[in-house]
């Protein structure tokens, strides 16, 4: 997946960190098509990150226990075992216990309708997601240009860089989910650009054909200036290495946030 800047510059990917299966009821494809997906389509590493348990229809407990049995490669690609986690208070409380998620390969989270912070204020939403972006558990905040849960885009990108951690250019924000989101999202990026910030841009695929399909996003990053050095998944190794540094410091931090 790339795009060409008006210098001609590209950003090309290497991983897609963030698609949905069967498992959550509204998603349409297995971890096996969704992996085939990603080898056809070139791809060094995808994530599996399910829905978190407060989603109507997400998974059973059972299921986030149960990841360690999907392989670690398929046809050459790295499947990361991991969850798109659910911010479900204004302290940035997520939906799954420290433990848990502790042990994932990687941890998303994000705010989402009926999970019961519908209707809060701005400065509800961003207390949520910059304690979420506290947590040293939590790697990615999803979808944050969300109009839905409107966030103080400046604050939400310095405390992200301030805590070394990665807002996500999502998409189907571009596409087919959460309308009106695409402003927020370009504000987001310029944000981003302006203090030297960090993006990672994913599908958030429901269905295998959208595995690793980034181009609005991976545009809006070019427009806004971004280059492969402000763009986490441009390396596959760039990602293990974000991961193996944030599992480093959550190894010195002896109590596990809830
Ligand atoms: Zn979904
Ligand atoms: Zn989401």
């Amino acid at each position: 997946m790339l795009a060409r800047g008006r210098e001609g510059f590209q950003i090309i990917l290497e991983a897609d960190l963030h698609m949905h299966t069967v498992a959550c009821g509204h998603g349409y494809s297995t971890v096996k098509e969704l992996a085939d997906a990603a080898a056809e389509a070139g791809l060094k590493m995808i994530a599996v990150t399910e829905h978190g348990p407060a989603i109507p229809g997400a998974p059973h407990m059972y299921f986030y226990e149960n990841l360690k049995r999907l392989p670690s490669y398929w046809k050459g690609v790295e499947v990361l075992k991991g969850v798109e986690a659910n911010i479900i208070n204004i302290y940035g409380c997520l939906d799954l216990p420290g433990e848990l998620l502790a042990g994932m390969d990687i941890v998303l989270a994000g705010f989402h309708t009926r999970t019961g912070m519908d209707g809060l204020s701005v400065e509800e939403y961003t207390s949520g997601m910059i304690s979420a972006l506290k947590n040293p558990l939590v790697h990615v905040i999803t979808h944050p240009g969300n109009p839905g849960f409107p966030v103080d885009i400046e604050k939400v990108a310095l405390a992200a860089r301030d805590n070394q951690k990665v807002l996500e250019i999502n998409n189907s924000s571009f596409s087919t989910a959460r309308p009106g989101s695409i402003s927020r999202c370009r504000q987001f990026v310029r944000q981003v650009k302006k203090i030297n910030g960090l993006v990672v841009i994913n599908s958030d695929a429901h269905v295998f054909t959208e595995v690793g399909q980034c181009r609005h996003a991976v545009r809006a990053a070019v427009e806004a200036g971004l280059d492969n050095r402000h763009v986490l998944n441009t390396a596959a190794d760039r990602v293990r290495e974000y991961l193996y540094l944030h599992k480093k410091r959550l190894k010195q931090n002896t109590v596990l946030p809830a």
